[in-house]
């Protein structure tokens, strides 16, 4: 079975192929970067990072362009609060996304592009746009009609047939169920940065940067773009219209959008308050893996429910594919290749590749793999595995990590220093005694997510940094 994803605009799961040259052009709304990212955007990001590496792993390459966000009202409120400029405000943000993206190792997308950087470029964008009669002006803001682009509503699927002409907003984002005009360039106000532009004074609204972006680095016609659900509409939706307003083209021809992270049941957002940053989690003594392999271990389509039984869970996995690995790389093997094992692996891989061709059914996936290590364990303590297959155990578990990358420790980040080791140690040996087992192993499961490998000895506990 080929490659297959569920495309938002056609409500269906279709065979995906890029359009041209081998190379997938790919196009992600990046973040705001008013404040520190919390884990609910990063499995937005997660998400894409697996389909990047997916898309890899079929041979095609890449050029992916992310957007940073570095203009908008809630930064242009908190940097006033910190009498800092825009700049220098978003310059903190922006390098702290970088290092929570590099601890989650979420590769590099080829481009990251600035908003402040294509003040230019959307001016002229929006100059088109009126030159062609899909604008209005009002109080010195620029306004999109959506009444003039016939269809507004596809990738949202909402019907604004009945919406009121002339009803326009100033925000970005704006209720689900009500279609407005939306703004492409803000009238200057008091206190607020601007750019003196042949618009006017003012700054851009915030769906004009995606799709002057986009296009610039990518061309007309995008093969992927993606995002969380909360941005088809508006955001998507206005993207759409501009873009195709201005090409007359299809803008994109995948639309992939990851569902949400949720705590509690309610969507982790920073408004509600409800959220962990990554540095929260790594200040508790989590390790990156856990995180990343919690964030992908569930289909992106899927509902995400954040609990810390469900990180430690995943810490567990973690160890258990990690003792899994040492085994196969230290074990005595008998030389040969056992035929059946051979066949065992192979379909184990064919498991696994067919889940994630199948829109990136990562939690299939992971399933193939436990299932097969299950297996091999078994057939190891038969001692019916073979040199062979250990090598070929070995290549399946790296293809595996060449996608969900969890296997080697981190030493960045979550570090405990030598002090926080002993003391765990201490604590272990502590329910050890008390006969609480279940906590003693719990605790060598965290230290070992971690890279701290603990080794009893009738001298005590030794350990040592993987
Ligand atoms: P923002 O910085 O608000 O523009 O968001 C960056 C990305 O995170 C967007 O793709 C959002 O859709 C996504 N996002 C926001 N909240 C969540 C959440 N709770 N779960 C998953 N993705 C989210
Ligand atoms: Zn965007």
């Amino acid at each position: 079975m080929a490659l297959r994803f569920y495309n938002t605009l056609t409500q269906q799961v279709e065979q995906f192929a890029p359009l041209s040259d081998n190379i997938v052009r790919m196009y992600t709304c990046g973040p705001t970067v008013y404040n520190y990212v919390h884990i609910g955007n990063l499995r937005t990001f997660t998400f894409q990072d697996i389909l990047r590496r997916w898309l890899r792993a079929h041979g095609y390459r890449l050029d992916h362009v992310m957007n940073i966000t570095d203009i908008e009202d809630k930064i242009i409120r908190n940097a006033a609060a910190e009498r800092k400029s825009i700049g220098e405000y978003t310059a903190v943000y922006t390098q702290a996304f970088l290092e929570d993206a590099a601890t989650l190792r979420l590769e590099k997308p080829e481009r990251l592009v600035e908003a402040t950087r294509h003040i230019d470029d959307m001016v002229q964008a929006i100059q088109k746009l009126g030159e062609r009669g899909f604008t209005y002006l009002s109080e010195g803001s620029v306004y999109y009609r959506i009444a003039s682009f016939p269809g507004y509503g596809k990738l949202s699927h909402n019907d604004f047939s009945g919406i009121r002409a002339g009803a326009r907003v100033d925000l970005d984002e704006y209720d689900k169920a009500d279609a407005r005009d939306f703004v492409l360039w803000k009238a200057k106000k008091d206190g607020e940065p601007a750019w003196a532009t042949s618009l006017g004074e003012g700054r851009p609204g915030w769906h004009i940067e995606c799709s002057v972006m986009a296009m610039k680095y990518l061309g007309e016609t995008l093969d992927i773009h993606t995002g969380g659900v909360d941005l088809t509409f508006p955001h998507h939706e206005n993207e759409i219209a501009q873009s195709e307003a201005l090409t007359g083209k299809p803008f994109v021809r995948f639309w992939l959008h990851a569902e949400h992270l949720s705590i509690d049941t309610q969507k982790m957002s920073k408004s509600a308050g409800n959220f962990y940053t990554l540095r929260d989690l790594l200040g508790m003594g989590y390790a990156p893996e856990a995180v990343r392999y919690l964030l992908a271990s569930v289909p992106y389509r899927k509902k995400l429910n954040f609990t810390f039984d469900g990180l430690k869970a995943a810490a567990t996995s973690i160890e258990r594919l990690r003792n899994y690995k040492l085994r196969l790389e230290t074990g005595k093997f008998s030389p040969g290749v056992n035929e059946k094992l051979e066949q065992t692996t192979l379909a184990a891989r064919k498991a696994f590749d067919e889940a994630l061709d199948d829109d990136l059914n990562t939690a299939e996936a992971l399933a193939a793999v436990f299932e097969y290590v299950r297996d091999t364990n078994t057939a190891m303590d038969a001692q019916e595995l073979l040199s062979g297959n250990a090598v070929s155990a070995l290549e399946f578990l790296a293809r595996f990590d060449s996608v969900f990358d969890v296997l080697t420790p981190s030493t960045r980040g979550g570090g405990l220093s030598d002090a926080e080791v002993d003391e765990q140690i201490a604590e272990r040996n502590a329910a050890k005694k008390a006969k609480d087992f279940a906590r003693a192993d719990r605790i060598r499961n965290e230290l070992s997510a971690q890279g701290i490998v603990l080794e009893d000895t009738k001298e005590g506990v030794r350990w040592k940094r993987q």
